[in-house]
């Protein structure tokens, strides 16, 4: 039996296993999809680095976790932005997954779902994968969305489920498309605001071939009856350019940007839930409180001091 499971293999889930691992705490993380990151995930391919998640980010203040995972150097610094920076990944984002994943020596079980959690007794929790094989241990760290967190804590905590019910997102498609630069006019022919929610291209020494640009949008589905689904999203945003792209691709998204995170009241309701929780089982990500990348590490981690604090 581990000590702990991790639920969920993204940046706030391997944050969590990698403190774990520190603390030398016996843990197994549990991710459903075949590859790590959740919404982190860069592509390498024909010279470009393209992120499909997390891309340009807001930074305020040092990182100090980055010289920790070895990766002192790895930003690019893109311009100011309020009191901070706008910075990306040199690399690509999935640096960071890499670099965290690549400290994990703990047994890491993909493509499993978990289903649900349950008492076993008043010292062990059970985590049942979908599969129908259920895993103890004394303690949890629940990185998954809403949505799925929702689900598994039914039967545990059903107070806490309640509060994570009717979770809402604004789910973007997002495209890429790579053109030779002078296809491209510098003031991009797409209006934002509607079915678009930005529209950018930029050419990044080392993330862009040289004399070409990569055109970035967010395409809203559902804004226009013609535009329900990724490919039409990618079709919708191609047809704004006269050139033909050298790469095209599209990625969908089902919980980028959850709104419920912004209503004035998610504060108090995130307060509610931790109280609903029982011992041991701690809820972590950016659906709650980890608004930004460093906040998804430090809560991860945090997650762990917690736990073992009562294991
Ligand atoms: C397109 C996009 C752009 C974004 N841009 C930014 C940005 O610019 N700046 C920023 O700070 N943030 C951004 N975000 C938010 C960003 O995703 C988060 O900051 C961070 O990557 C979330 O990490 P997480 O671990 O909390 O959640 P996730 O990345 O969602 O990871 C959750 C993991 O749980 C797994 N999982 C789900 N259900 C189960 C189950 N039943 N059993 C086992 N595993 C399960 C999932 O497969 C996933 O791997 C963006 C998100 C998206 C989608």
């Amino acid at each position: 039996m581990s000590d702990v499971i991790v639920i969920g293999g993204g940046l706030s889930g391997l944050s969590a296993a990698w403190e774990l691992q520190r603390l030398g705490i016996a843990y197994t993380l549990i991710e459903v999809k075949p590859r790590l990151g959740g919404s982190i995930q860069t592509e390498y391919t024909e010279g470009f680095i393209i992120d499909h998640g997390p891309f340009v980010l807001e930074k305020y203040g040092d990182w100090p976790f980055l010289a920790e995972l070895g990766l002192p150097d790895s930003l690019m610094t893109m311009g100011r932005y309020r009191d901070g920076e706008l910075v990306v990944f040199a690399e690509g984002t999935q640096t960071l997954v890499d670099a965290l994943a690549s400290r994990l020596t703990a047994p890491i079980m993909q493509r499993m779902a978990v289903s649900s959690l349950g008492l076993i007794d008043d010292r062990r929790y059970g985590v049942c994968l979908e599969n129908g094989v259920m895993l103890e241990a004394r303690g949890i760290v629940v990185a998954v969305p809403a949505r799925y967190a929702d689900h598994m804590l039914r039967t545990l905590a059903p107070e806490a489920a309640l509060l994570l019910n009717d979770y809402r997102y604004d789910p973007v498609a997002r495209v890429h498309l790579g053109f030779q630069a002078q296809a491209v006019p510098r003031e991009l022919p797409i209006a934002t605001g509607g079915l678009f929610k930005f529209a950018e291209s930029y050419g990044l020494p080392g993330r862009v071939p040289a004399d070409h640009v990569l055109v970035r949008a967010g395409v809203r589905l559902d804004v226009e009856p013609s535009v329900a689904t990724p490919d039409q999203a990618l079709a919708g945003a191609r047809m704004h350019f006269d050139a033909e792209p050298v790469l095209a691709r599209v990625h969908y998204w089902p919980e980028a940007d959850p709104l419920t995170r912004y209503l004035p009241e998610h504060s108090a309701i995130m307060d509610a839930m931790d109280a609903a929780l029982p011992p041991g089982i701690v809820l972590v990500g950016s659906d709650y409180r980890a608004r930004r990348l460093p906040d998804q590490v430090a809560q991860g981690r945090l997650a762990a001091r917690k736990i073992a604090d009562v294991l």
